[in-house]
């Protein structure tokens, strides 16, 4: 675990303008923080933002285009807030990031300025140059494999009863640690992206295959984020899919959540084209809901809680699903805090995932150690139902398991071994801890490249398995035989 993560305790001094806790606080909320969502204008201590009114903020096209996108507009948006070294930091981040810069104002003024180099919402979102540290040498594009699993392009059909649809590839901030950098955003110095445009010819040929494979029950609608289709793009492909009738159950994948909440409370049409379809797929007896992404307590304030409050007024189910960050995240008092703030108010954890083998992220990384340590730590706090399940997403495809089915993990070579005979019976998926986090003995192994075949053969033969047997989620991009001894 980090020794910089950051931790939510009671006594924890709040920055400037987050330390307004709600007017609507009651004696019955103290002694529980998860209920004490941050209140009022927050954002007005953000030089840019100091005459911002509560209907603007709220205003979701007002967010969009402030949105912050280079270097210039974050010194604009902050003022003297801070230095110039530190914007001279994010230059050198972004030259090698993987992905484009975008956040929202929303974000902006959740971040405590007065710390961004420990600040948690700050490293989600933005990076910075003296951060980054070099990726391991078998992380790669695509790590899960999604293209070579995708019949059309943008609908992986990995799973027998489900399918993935990738319906755009924009978002309305983006994550420096997105599985899918090499598709989403905009192109970076380092990556020209595989685009997934929201394009209605694409789509028809996602829904030919679905129609045509009646196996298939349950669409999660993707990408990027729904956030940014429109309301009748929303309704296009909502009743499109309740139109199949082998589909039974459907979600549709936003961040706003977290980052613009201030869409479900102003974009009226997008919202009802959201409900029409939930609405219609409930008479069909078919399940419509929201799979969110909130990451940390701090994500939700009060326009998050106005924004949940209206979806489970219209019956609307939401999940969240988040990924265990270093230095944002791994940490289990903050974990458990999430996890009781997001049921109070109204939203199931669904999944924590462990990191996906993403480049140039590598500082975010966190050993699966970790994960199980910090699992122990948050089950048992609430209902079985709001306690997520921890997974790992098998780099190669395997799709996801939970974290403590691996077959062999080697905690001082970082090696762990899973199987997913769903998926394939006759695969081994290979995950890698960051070799940073790893004992001394660990470290030294992976130094010679010469050696790295020899770790991965070790590791499948002391998971009592074929070392021939076709091995995913090793090397960069392609499936391959591991050499024979
Ligand atoms: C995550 C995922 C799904 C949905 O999986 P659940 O475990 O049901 O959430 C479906 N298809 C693909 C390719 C996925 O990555
Ligand atoms: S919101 Fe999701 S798809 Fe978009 S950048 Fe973040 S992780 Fe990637």
């Amino acid at each position: 675990m980090s020794e910089a993560s950051p931790v939510i305790a009671e006594d924890d001094a709040e920055p400037p303008g987050l330390g307004q806790t709600s007017n609507l606080a009651t004696t019955s909320n103290e002694g529980h923080p998860h209920r004490q969502l941050l209140e009022g204008d927050f954002w007005r201590h953000i030089p840019a933002y100091r005459d911002v009114s509560t209907a603007t903020f709220l205003d979701h096209h007002w967010q969009s285009q402030h949105a912050v996108t280079r270097v210039d507009k974050l010194a604009a948006t902050l003022g003297d807030l801070l230095p110039l070294p530190f914007f001279r930091d994010v230059e050198a981040g972004l030259e090698r990031a993987p992905m484009s810069l975008r956040i929202s104002p929303y974000v902006m003024s959740l971040i405590d300025w007065r710390d961004p180099y420990s600040d948690p919402l700050r490293k989600q979102f933005m990076p910075l140059g003296s951060e980054q540290i070099a990726d391991h040498p078998m992380v790669g594009y695509d790590s899960l494999h999604e293209r070579s699993d995708s019949p059309v392009p943008g609908l992986v059909h990995r799973y027998p009863d489900k399918a993935l649809f990738l319906a755009l590839d924009l978002c309305p901030v983006y994550c420096r640690f997105c599985t899918r950098s090499y598709s989403v955003g905009g192109d970076t110095e380092g990556v020209s992206k595989y685009h997934l445009r929201a394009k209605p010819e694409r789509w028809e040929d996602a829904f030919e295959h679905i129609r045509n494979h009646d196996e298939i029950e349950d669409i999660v609608v993707s990408g990027g984020d729904v956030h940014n289709l429109r309301a009748d793009q929303i309704a296009d492909i909502g009743h499109t899919l309740l139109d199949i009738p082998h589909v039974r159950r459907m979600r549709f994948a936003t961040k706003a959540l977290a980052v613009q909440p201030a869409k479900f409370l102003s974009d009226d049409e997008w919202v009802e084209a959201l409900v029409g379809v939930a609405q219609r797929g409930r008479k069909l007896g078919k399940e419509v809901v929201i799979h969110t992404h909130i990451s940390h307590p701090r994500e939700i304030t009060w326009i998050t809680q106005a924004a949940t409050r209206r979806l489970y007024g219209e019956g609307i189910t939401i999940r969240n699903q988040c990924v265990l960050l270093r230095g944002v995240n791994d940490d289990p008092a903050l974990l458990r805090m999430l996890v009781k703030r997001l049921s109070y108010i109204n939203v199931q954890p669904y999944y924590v995932y462990q990191h996906d083998l993403v480049p140039g992220v590598e500082d975010l990384r966190t050993t699966l150690g970790t994960t199980l340590a910090i699992e122990k730590q948050v089950r048992g706090i609430t209902a079985g139902f709001n306690t997520p399940t921890f997974v790992l997403d098998a780099p190669g495809g395997g799709g996801k398991r939970d974290v403590h089915s691996f077959e062999h993990y080697d905690r001082t070579t970082g090696v762990s071994v899973f199987r997913s005979p769903n998926v394939d019976e006759n695969a081994v998926y290979i995950y890698f801890d960051p070799i940073e986090l790893l004992p001394e003995e660990g470290r030294r192994q992976w130094a010679d490249p010469g050696e790295h075949a020899t770790l991965i053969t070790n590791a499948v033969m002391a998971a009592g398995l074929d070392p021939q047997c076709l091995p995913h989620g090793w090397g960069a991009q392609t499936r391959r035989r591991l050499p024979v001894m």
